[in-house]
C-alpha cells in the first residue's frame, strides 16, 4: 500500500489541482467521473476530427467527411422562410468553390468574415451547382499564425455555442499555411471527449494540457521485457500522443499500447483474485475413466458430434487435474450442450461426489428432469429436482438427500440457492444459460463448495474475445455444428404480406408439424401521452403505424380467421406456472397445433416436431434475442422456416433482420451484434469500473486480447506472487485498482 501512493503519487493527485479546474468545471469533471489526475488522463476522446489531412476543393468527394481550407470569399445571410436564420460563405482555395452553411448562429457573421482563411471539416453534398458542407466544423486560420488570436477563439466558442466541438491543437502551430497550402492542416487530429453541460470537450482537453506539469510520471508499470516483445511505446508518451495525436501513426500506437494495458491489467487482476480465492483451496480430482461413462456411450440414442465429444475431452481433461475447472461451454442454441454437461455429472458421481446443474427457468430445469433423469436412472445414479414449486416435505426430502449424499445430482432453479441446500460433497457446479444469472447468484451457488469444478454454458454464443474480458480466465469450449442435418431458412416478410407467413405454418401443419407464432407484447401496450405526441408530430406515421402485435389479440385472431379449424394456444408469463407445463406437455406430444407467445419461449423449449416459426414486429428485438428465439426451430430432422415480420422497419432494424436471413451460424452473429454496438459499450464489461475497458471493441481488438492474456499467463506462471523485483510495479497497479473504492 506505502509502495503503491509513493510510485503513484504524481496520478493520485486531486484533480483540483489542475490549473482551471475548479468551481462549476470541477463538478462537471466529478460527474464524469474524474477525481484525479489519473482519471483525467484516462478520459481518452471517443473520437477525433481529422483535420489532418486537406483536400482540394476541386478533389472533394460527394457524401465524404473531409477537410478544406480557404479564403471566404462571399457572405450570405438570410431569413429561412421558416423564420430561422442562415449564414452561408463562399470559400475559395484557387481550384474551386466551396459553400458551408449553418443554421441559427448569428453571432457567425462577426467572426466568418470576408477575406479570413478557414479550415472547415464536414461531408460535402451536391447543392445548386456547388459543393457544399452543412453545419461543417470550423477553424480559422491565421496567415502569421501565432498561437490562438482572439478570432479563432471566438471560432471556437461559436463551435460550442452550437453544440459541436472543436478546438484548436496548441502543440501544432510550425506548420507552414500562407494562404492555401495543402500541407499538414494548422489543426491536426482534434480530439473530442466525453463531457457535459459543466464541463466541455474543449475544456477538457485544455485541462489535459494544464495537468501535464502535475502528471510527471515516469514510472511504466509494465515490465520492460512485455514491452519489447509487444513493441508497446511508454505509458507517458501514449498518454501523450492519444491525447494530442500529430498524426494516424501516433494515434494508433498510443492506442494499442494504452488498450493492451487495459485488457493486461484486467485479465491480470481476474488472475490475481483466482488464485487468492483459491489459495489453500484443494479441487477434486476427477477419475473420469470409470464404467459409467462408458455405459452412458451406449445409453445415449445418437453418438455425439465431433465437436461435443471434444468438449467433453476438454471437460474431463480440467476435471482430472487437481486445479479447479472454470469452463464455459458455448453453443448455438440446440447444439447439443446438455449431453455435454451430463457426462461431467456422470463422472462427479463416478468419484462419489455430487453434482449441480442450475437453469434459468422452471421449464428448462424441468426439461433436463425429463430428458437426462431416465439415462442417470438408467446408470443408477440418484437425482432430485429442486424448484420453488415442490411442496415444503418435497423440499425437506431433497434437503435431507442432499446433505446425506445419497441424492448425487440436483438439477433445479434459484431455489438451488437456498440456503436450506447443503450439500456433502460437491465437487461439480454447471450453470446454464449463464448471462441470466446475476453475479451474485452465481456465487451463491459456488460459495456451497468454492473449490468444486465450475462449468457454465450459454446459448448465446459470444466470442473468446469477449469471454476473456468478462470472466477472465476461462477455458472456452466450442460447440460449432448442431446434431443432425436440419437447416433453418429465415427470410423477412414486410407487414403487409404477413399472409404469406401464415401460409407457412399452414403449409407446415398439413404436414403434421407444428409451429410458434411469437409477438412481443402480451396484450396492447397503452398508447402513452408520449406516444401520441410523436405521432401528431409524424401524421404518415400516425395514419399508417399498425396494431402492435400483442399475444392475446393474435391469438384470436388466428383462431377466428385464420385457422379456425386448428388447435392454438397462448404460453405468456401470465399463464400459470401449472398451465403452462399442461401447454407444454400437449405442445410437445402434438396436440396442440400452433403456440402464440412472447419471448416466455425463448429458453428450453425442445419440440423437434415444430417446424415455423413467425416473428411479429420482429424489429422490437434485438439480433441476438431473434437468433436465440429462431433456434427453437429446426431441431429435429426436418428442415425449419422462421418468418421475421415487420411494418416498414427502419434502416438499421431491416439491416439487423438481414444479418439473421443470411447467417445461420450464432457465432458470426454475435460479432456482428457487438459491432454494431457502440465500443466500449459491451454488455456486461461496465461491472469491471466506469472506463477500465473503455479502449477495447472485443471484435476489432480479439488479438490483442488473447495476446494481454497470454502474456499475463504465461508471466503468472512464472511468478504467482508478483514477487520478482521487476514486477513490483505490476503490484502495484493492481493494487491501486483493487484499493479504489470506486471499484
Ligand atoms: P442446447 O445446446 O440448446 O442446450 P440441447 O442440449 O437441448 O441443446 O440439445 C438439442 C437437441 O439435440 C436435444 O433434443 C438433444 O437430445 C439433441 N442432441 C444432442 N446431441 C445430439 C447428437 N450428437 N446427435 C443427435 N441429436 C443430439
Ligand atoms: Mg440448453
Amino acid at each position: 500500500m506505502t509502495v503503491r501512493v509513493q510510485q503513484t503519487q504524481a496520478l493520485d493527485t486531486d484533480v483540483a489541482l489542475v490549473r482551471y479546474a475548479h468551481g462549476k468545471r470541477l463538478e462537471g469533471l466529478h460527474e464524469l467521473g474524474i477525481f484525479t489526475i489519473r482519471d483525467l488522463l484516462e478520459h481518452y476522446p471517443f473520437r477525433y476530427d481529422d483535420f489532418s489531412r486537406v483536400v482540394k476543393i476541386v478533389d472533394l468527394p460527394l457524401g465524404e467527411k473531409n477537410a478544406a481550407l480557404g479564403t471566404i470569399h462571399e457572405i450570405n445571410s438570410r431569413r429561412t422562410l421558416k423564420g430561422g436564420y442562415l449564414y452561408e460563405i463562399a470559400v475559395t482555395d484557387g481550384t474551386g468553390l466551396l459553400k458551408a452553411i449553418w443554421f441559427n448562429q448569428k453571432w457567425l457573421a462577426e467572426t466568418l468574415t470576408k477575406g479570413k482563411t478557414i479550415l472547415l471539416l464536414g461531408k460535402v453534398e451536391h447543392q445548386g451547382g456547388y459543393p457544399r458542407m452543412s453545419s461543417p466544423l470550423y477553424t480559422l486560420v491565421s496567415n502569421e499564425h501565432r498561437g490562438a488570436t482572439a478570432a479563432e477563439q471566438t471560432a471556437e466558442r461559436g463551435n460550442e455555442q452550437a453544440g459541436e466541438q472543436t478546438a484548436k491543437q496548441a502543440n501544432n502551430q510550425d506548420s507552414q499555411i500562407s494562404g492555401v497550402d495543402y500541407g499538414p492542416s494548422p489543426v491536426g487530429i482534434s480530439p473530442v471527449y466525453r463531457a457535459n453541460s459543466k464541463v466541455s470537450s474543449n475544456w477538457i482537453k485544455r485541462l489535459i494540457l494544464e495537468s501535464r506539469e502535475l502528471a510527471q510520471e515516469p514510472l511504466d508499470p509494465l515490465p520492460p521485457k512485455l514491452r519489447i516483445k509487444r513493441r508497446l511505446m511508454s505509458r507517458q508518451i501514449a498518454w501523450q500522443c492519444i491525447h494530442s495525436p500529430s498524426s494516424q501513426e501516433e494515434l494508433t500506437l498510443s492506442h494499442y499500447r494504452l488498450a493492451y494495458e487495459q485488457v493486461f491489467f484486467a485479465q491480470l487482476r481476474f488472475a490475481v483474485n483466482e488464485l487468492r480465492e483459491q489459495q489453500g483451496l484443494v479441487s477434486f480430482t476427477h477419475s473420469t475413466q470409470g464404467k459409467k461413462i462408458k455405459e452412458l456411450t451406449q445409453l445415449l440414442p445418437f453418438t455425439l458430434t465431433a465437436s461435443q465429444q471434444r468438449a467433453v475431452d476438454e471437460l474431463f481433461a480440467d476435471m482430472s487435474t487437481p486445479k479447479r475447472m472454470n469452463r464455459l461451454l458455448l453453443g448455438d442454441v440446440g447444439s447439443g450442450k446438455t449431453v455435454v454437461a451430463l457426462h461431467a455429472l456422470v463422472a462427479a458421481q463416478q468419484n462419489g461426489w455430487q453434482a449441480v446443474m442450475m437453469a434459468p427457468t422452471e421449464i428448462l430445469a424441468q426439461q433436463y428432469a425429463n430428458s437426462l433423469g431416465p439415462l442417470l436412472d438408467a446408470l443408477e445414479i440418484s437425482w432430485v429436482l429442486l424448484t420453488s414449486s415442490l411442496t415444503a416435505k418435497e423440499k425437506q426430502e431433497a434437503y435431507a438427500g442432499i446433505a446425506s449424499g445419497r441424492l448425487a445430482v440436483a438439477f433445479g432453479t434459484h431455489a438451488l440457492i437456498e440456503p436450506e441446500v447443503q450439500f456433502k460433497k460437491l465437487s461439480l457446479i454447471v450453470v446454464d444459460e449463464q448471462h441470466r444469472f446475476g453475479v451474485e447468484h452465481r456465487n451463491k451457488l459456488i460459495a456451497k463448495s468454492p473449490a468444486a469444478d465450475f462449468l457454465s454454458m450459454t446459448a448465446t454464443p459470444i466470442p473468446r474475445s469477449l469471454a476473456l474480458v468478462l470472466y477472465g480466465n476461462v477455458q472456452v469450449s466450442y460447440l460449432e455444428n448442431r446434431p443432425g442435418k436440419a437447416t433453418t431458412h429465415t427470410v423477412f416478410l414486410n407487414s403487409s404480406v404477413v399472409y404469406k407467413a401464415y401460409e407457412g405454418i399452414r403449409a407446415a401443419l398439413s404436414r403434421g408439424e407444428q409451429a410458434y407464432i411469437v409477438c412481443p407484447f402480451i396484450s396492447a401496450p397503452p398508447v402513452s401521452a408520449d406516444d401520441e405526441e410523436s405521432y401528431l408530430d409524424d401524421l404518415d406515421d400516425f395514419f399508417d403505424e399498425p396494431a402492435i402485435a400483442a399475444a392475446e389479440s393474435e391469438l384470436e385472431h388466428l383462431r377466428r380467421q385464420v385457422f379456425p379449424e386448428r388447435h392454438i394456444e397462448l404460453l405468456t408469463s401470465r399463464v400459470k406456472s401449472e398451465e403452462k407445463q399442461k401447454i407444454m406437455a400437449a405442445f410437445k406430444a402434438g396436440d396442440i397445433d400452433v403456440l402464440v407467445s412472447t419471448t416466455v419461449i425463448e429458453v428450453g423449449i425442445d419440440v423437434p416436431n415444430a417446424t415455423v416459426m413467425v416473428i411479429l414486429d420482429a424489429n422490437r428485438f434485438g439480433l441476438a434475442q431473434l437468433h436465440q428465439l429462431r433456434g427453437r426451430v429446426g431441431r429435429g430432422t426436418q428442415d425449419a422456416q422462421v418468418f421475421l415480420v415487420a411494418n416498414r422497419p427502419s434502416e438499421s432494424a431491416r439491416k439487423r433482420l438481414g444479418t439473421l436471413e443470411r447467417y445461420n451460424d450464432g457465432l458470426i452473429l454475435a460479432e456482428a451484434d457487438l459491432l454494431e454496438r457502440h465500443e466500449g459499450d459491451i454488455g456486461g464489461t461496465r461491472q469491471h469500473g466506469s472506463s477500465a475497458l473503455s479502449l477495447i471493441n472485443v471484435i476489432r481488438d480479439s488479438a490483442l486480447i488473447e495476446a494481454a492474456h497470454q502474456d499475463v499467463t504465461r508471466l503468472l506462471e512464472g511468478d504467482p506472487g508478483l514477487a520478482l523485483p521487476e514486477h513490483q510495479h505490476l503490484r502495484a497497479e493492481i493494487l491501486l485498482v483493487t484499493d479504489d473504492p470506486k471499484n
